[in-house]
């Protein structure tokens, strides 16, 4: 019998203040190949203050067309400087500045990293389940079990478990939606993201209108992260209306986002959300709908006048067979769309499957090549698109001069890559997450050389699956 996993130690206050983002040290001179060291190693030194100067890259999609060429913003053999977390130059043949880290990315992409807009990813713990049902289904045999066991830690192990496959995968920032009660297992939670690295908003679903307790996790857990934000998670629907009316005042109380599924199964009709949201007074660049399917025009009509922002989750849609996001409507309308990796009901953190996937459902669903999304479209969609809808485009998402450096590195040179025909295209229908060669959040590499840093990744997948066994046997 294995044993339960190694609970997470305590952090300290000002860790969790500091969210492993802010820490002070000497510059490194590393190539974009270095192998850090695992977290905790004595000789680790700790790279934060930091100016790095990405060198020579092969081409840089900084998705601003004002800085580069085309829809994307294009540059061919460019550097990128990033300064105290921000992008502070792009440009070929740039000056690196006395003590920068220069990483060589000769030979290789670079882009902003992925926004993920809607995730769960606790939902680790059920991957590869129920994979003969529907939503229902799925919630009635996978995700209802298994919520009710979750204890601290090994909650923690699932989220910095699903956090860091994201990660690796080129997501730099992404959306949580939380349904997890208690305050013990959200702190948890939010410790595991503050840990990763990664750039996210806590969307927390309260199961009854306590301000409360809303307030007190938004001040003392996620407020105290820096690279963490606040939201709250909603079900729109006739039969819990007050709530949903509660949930949207307290998101205004607190000037963040409201966010909601919406319409991902044709039964859903009968809770009207778009109604319910509309007569909440939720309409507006403030609400976050995910899915989206099954709307009718007049609905799409209202989102867009609106301005509502919304989430496409094209795999997990595609996983749970609820249908297919009405993209051209959306599109044609200027809605704010970004992609949802939608956590556990895809089994995979693969943006590139998700980018895939966006373009392929909808010429399967017209038997139009020429629909949208393009390449163009969906790489957009992926990055500056999804900062649009959660109202974050002013600091991330591209890669002018001034905004926030979230980016990856992607290394053509792979047998699934190779040769270059069309860079652009081959990101999206030939890339993988292990073509991701590095990761910058706030200008500090989560990952480099292909692997994560500072991350002993076979503990994380040995707590992860020890409290899994865990779970499995007090079911
Ligand atoms: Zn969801």
């Amino acid at each position: 019998m294995q044993s339960a996993p190694t609970p997470p130690s305590a952090p300290s206050r000002r860790a969790l203040l500091t969210g492993l983002g802010l820490a002070a040290a000497a510059p490194l001179a590393l190539g974009v190949t270095a192998r850090p060291a695992p977290l905790g190693h004595p000789d680790q030194p700790v790279q934060a203050g930091r100016t790095v100067l990405l060198r020579g890259a092969s081409l840089v999609l900084t998705m601003d067309p004002s800085v580069g060429s085309g829809p994307l913003g294009a540059i061919e053999n460019a550097d990128v400087l990033m300064q105290n977390g921000t992008i502070s130059a792009v440009g070929t043949a740039l000056q690196a500045p006395r003590g920068a880290w220069v990483v060589d990315a000769s030979g290789k992409l670079a882009m902003p990293g992925f926004v993920d807009t809607h995730t769960h990813l606790w939902q680790a713990v059920i991957r590869g389940g129920c994979t003969d049902r529907d939503l229902f289904g799925w919630f009635q045999g996978c995700t209802d079990p298994q919520r009710g066991r979750l204890t601290p830690a090994a909650l923690h192990s699932f989220v910095r478990l699903a956090a860091l496959d994201a990660v690796q995968s080129g997501v730099t920032t992404l959306v949580d939606w939380v349904d997890i009660f208690s305050y013990d297992l959200i702190e948890s939670y939010v410790r595991a993201l503050a840990g990763t690295g990664v750039r996210f908003a806590y969307a927390m679903f309260p199961p009854k209108p306590d301000a409360v307790l809303v307030t007190k996790v938004k001040k003392e857990l996620v407020d105290p992260v820096p690279l963490g934000s606040f939201q709250v998670a909603t079900h729109a629907a006739r039969a819990v209306q007050d709530l949903n009316r509660a949930h949207w005042e307290a998101a205004q109380d607190m000037g963040v986002m409201l966010n909601s599924h919406v319409l991902e199964r044709p039964e859903q009709r009968a809770d009207d959300p778009i109604g319910v949201l509309t007569d909440i007074g939720a309409l507006g660049p403030r609400l976050l709908i995910n899915h989206a399917i099954h709307l009718t025009d007049a609905e799409i009509a209202a989102v867009a006048e609106h301005d509502v922002r919304a989430a496409h989750c094209p795999l997990s849609n595609m996983r749970l067979g609820s249908g297919i996001m009405r993209m051209s409507e959306f599109g044609r309308r200027g809605v704010k769309v970004g992609l949802g990796l939608d956590g556990g009901t895809n089994d995979s953190s693969d943006f590139h499957a998700l980018m895939k996937t966006a373009i392929g459902l909808q010429r399967a669903r017209t038997t139009d090549a020429g629909v949208f999304p393009q390449v163009h479209d969906v790489l957009r969609m992926a990055t500056l698109g999804g900062a649009e809808a959660l109202g974050i485009a002013d600091r991330v998402g591209s890669l002018p001069p001034g905004k926030r450096a979230d980016l990856v590195v992607i290394d053509p040179a792979a047998l699934n890559f190779a040769p270059r025909f069309d860079w652009v295209g081959q990101i999206v229908f030939n890339g993988r997450p292990e073509n991701v060669d590095a990761v910058f959040v706030d200008g500090r590499a989560l990952k480099l050389g292909g692997r994560l840093v500072e991350v002993d990744t076979d503990r994380v997948v040995r707590e992860a699956e020890a409290a899994a066994t865990h779970l499995r046997a007090t079911a």
